[in-house]
């Protein structure tokens, strides 16, 4: 059988690095390449559901597994439901009208989204890790919640592990016995995640000020509320250590006194209004995050009460975070006497995939430091933080850019491997283990680089820290309910996460063969959409916007001749309209699923907008920047490419060949029609 293209381009890609590697080296690089792709079939249920024997297998043996444990509990308890009572018709009835209920849920359900498909290239979703599905499954009955140990003596110690090994894929400190250890836990998504980064760097910048206005003595406590509010997490964790201290060396009562006396100054007690009328020479601070963060920064800035208006967005280039925008802004904060709470740097845009100069904020964070200026910084990477695996080796140390360029034909560019190199630096991340982690819905993870400052989330303050020791780092958190956000929460979710962390390593060689196969993915799709907008010249202006940063490829179209933004979109519009899901037609109605989104000039940089629009032939003067239309923006075709079975090795099937088939198809059937 003839190779389609894309899979001759990714057969060359790695002959090409087998003969720079030289000879011997290619064949032990080509056999570790196949026992690669050997060990990704074991990983999921498989478009075709492959591997069900052996999700089967596991279902029915952890079941039975759970019974025996409920029998074994205590076997003198007879069983308290009647060996008959499946003969009862009360019984029967029952079981009836479950399996009725039951098989109609089924069938609905197969109108869902075909997440599983190579076919499907939409949102950030994809088929789900075996570990992850089975770990989950078998958990379930058990039904831990990880609110505390009383209620999940197993699960939560997992969850806690988790943070842990996040943390060490961030390069962030994850020994537990070092006092300044990182801490994480998982939430029900990014949403939750981004706003227990708010909330934790609030109560961090306002303590220092409550230490100043309870009038703690013998504490080296800064001079006034601006220098207070400005001390930075490295800062404030050293006087919080400090107070902790202190407080452990006084008497019980003189304890009691000053803890109730701080109590009293804190913000998270007086609340926003109370604390800021209490400083009035402090203003409420704002948030700097780059205009293509996710809107749950908004959601999150509402829901703590400090108000959309101190949610600053900061324009980008080439959709990334500017670093002379950011500079500006600060500048300007500092100016004005303008607190920042947070820079929030975005490690993979939910829209584009672009990843943030990290490294260049984390400068920009230490130089106004040292000014007098201080916030923290938080990483959203709820889509690319498991993109850090490519760039960990197995015992933790960052792989050069040079070594993960290797397997790549341009990933990562220089500006990528440094925003990975820089995440150590970084004060929190968010990342979703129920993106590009491939687990099941309702995880996500919050990760902060000095667990010390988790101490002010605590519901009930307790600042007793333990001579750090892995015993009491566990035990601390064994009471997760005091600091998460949420209460009850699933312990299922915390195993799942583990045991695929366990199966699957956070490092190159193990997990990180899962998004090496989606970039090498994009890096196909993009060669192939240049080659479609080539085929597609007659008809059509095709280009890939901006080269992709990871694993999202974007690609703009407009018809030949027509220069209008406004059409062009309409023209897109319909074309992404046969590539969603449509649950009023037969699914296999479907040939591809599609996502869209849009391109600003804001978030683009001018003179990229204008370069783009010039690529399709479209009049800059059609983007109309005052109308509410939507020809303020063009609208594109995005591409998420998280399947690891889009280029089908074993039948030679490109997925992306026989996209782009079917999309010039359609391009030319709407042309006709219109
Ligand atoms: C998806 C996403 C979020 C929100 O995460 P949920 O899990 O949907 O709550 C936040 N930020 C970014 C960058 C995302 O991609």
């Amino acid at each position: 059988m003839a190779l389609a293209p894309s899979v001759q381009a990714a057969l060359a890609t790695s002959q090409a690095c087998e003969a720079a590697s030289g000879a011997s080296a290619a064949s032990d690089e080509a056999r570790d390449d196949d026992s690669q792709r050997r060990l990704l079939d074991a990983c999921f249920l498989g478009p075709y559901g492959e591997n069900d024997g052996l999700l089967e297998k596991l279902v029915v043996e952890f079941l039975r597994d759970h019974v025996y444990w409920r029998r074994n509990f205590h076997p003198e308890d007879p069983p308290a439901i009647p060996t008959h009572a499946a003969q009862h018709p009360a019984y029967q009835g029952f079981e009836a009208r479950l399996r009725r209920e039951l098989h109609q849920l089924s069938a609905a359900l197969k109108k869902s989204v075909p997440f599983h498909s190579p076919r499907y290239l939409g949102h950030m979703v994809s088929d789900l890790l075996i570990p992850g599905l089975a770990a989950q499954m078998l958990t379930l009955p058990y039904n831990p919640n990880n609110v505390s140990e009383d209620a999940a003596p197993v699960t939560v110690d997992m969850e806690v592990q988790v943070g842990l090994q996040l943390a060490r894929m961030f390069g962030y400190p994850h020994d537990p016995a070092r006092a300044e250890c990182a801490f994480g836990h998982l939430t029900s998504g990014g949403t939750l995640a981004n706003y227990q980064a708010l909330r934790l760097a609030l109560a961090l910048k306002a303590f220092p000020v409550a230490l100043r206005a309870a009038g703690v003595p013998d504490l080296d406590l800064p001079t006034d509320d601006w220098n207070a509010f400005n001390l930075g997490r490295a800062g404030a964790i050293a006087l919080l250590d400090a107070w902790t201290r202190w407080l452990a060396a006084q008497d019980s009562a003189t304890r009691r006194h000053w803890r109730a006396r701080v109590e009293a100054e804190r913000l998270e007690q007086l609340g926003i209004a109370g604390f800021f009328a209490r400083h009035p020479q402090l203003r409420v601070p704002v948030v700097l995050a780059p205009i293509t963060a996710h809107y749950s920064w908004s959601k999150g800035l509402k829901l703590l009460g400090l108000g959309r208006d101190q949610l600053q967005l900061l324009p980008e280039d080439g959709m990334r975070l500017q670093p002379e925008a950011l500079e500006q802004a600060l500048a300007d904060c500092a100016r004005d006497r303008q607190p920042v709470l947070l820079a929030v740097a975005v490690l993979g845009t939910t829209e584009y995939g672009t990843i943030d100069p990290v490294d260049a904020i984390v400068a920009a964070r230490d130089r106004w430091q040292s000014r007098g200026l201080g916030f923290d910084i938080h990483v959203d990477a709820a889509w690319g933080g498991y993109l850090a695996t490519l760039f960990r080796n197995a015992d933790g140390s960052l792989r050069p850019l040079d070594e993960v360029r290797r397997d790549y034909r341009r990933f990562p560019q220089t500006e990528v491997h440094a925003a990975f190199a820089a995440l150590a630096q970084t004060d929190s991340i968010t990342v979703d283990p129920h993106k590009l982690g491939y687990l099941p819905y309702g995880a996500g993870a919050f990760v902060c680089r000095d667990h010390r400052a988790m101490a002010l989330l605590a519901e009930a303050a307790d600042y007793v820290f333990h001579t750090p020791s892995t015993e009491g780092y566990l035990a601390r958190y064994r009471h997760l309910g005091q600091f998460i956000p949420e209460g009850s929460k699933a312990g299922a979710a915390a195993a799942a996460v583990y045991v695929t962390h366990k199966v699957l390593p956070l490092d190159h060689a193990h997990f990180g063969l899962l998004p090496r196969q989606t970039v090498l993915a994009a890096e196909a799709f993009h060669a192939r959409a240049e080659a479609f907008a080539v085929a597609m010249a007659d008809v059509a202006r095709a280009t890939v916007p901006f080269a992709p940063d990871s694993n999202l490829v974007c690609l703009a179209l407009n018809p030949a001749g027509n220069t209008d933004v406004a059409r062009a979109n309409a023209f897109v519009r319909a074309l992404h309209d046969e590539l969603r899901c449509d649950p009023g037609q037969p699914l296999q109605l479907k040939q591809f699923f599609g996502s869209v989104t849009t391109l600003r000039p804001e978030a683009l940089g001018d003179a990229h907008m204008r370069h783009i629009l010039q690529a399709l032939d479209l009049d800059p003067a059609t983007l109309r920047t005052d109308g509410d239309d939507g020809s303020d923006r063009l609208v594109i075709l995005r591409h998420t490419l998280m399947n690891p079975y889009l280029i089908d090795r074993e039948n030679g099937i490109s997925y992306i060949d026989l996209y782009f088939e079917h999309l010039a198809r359609r391009v030319r059937a709407q042309l006709r029609e219109h």
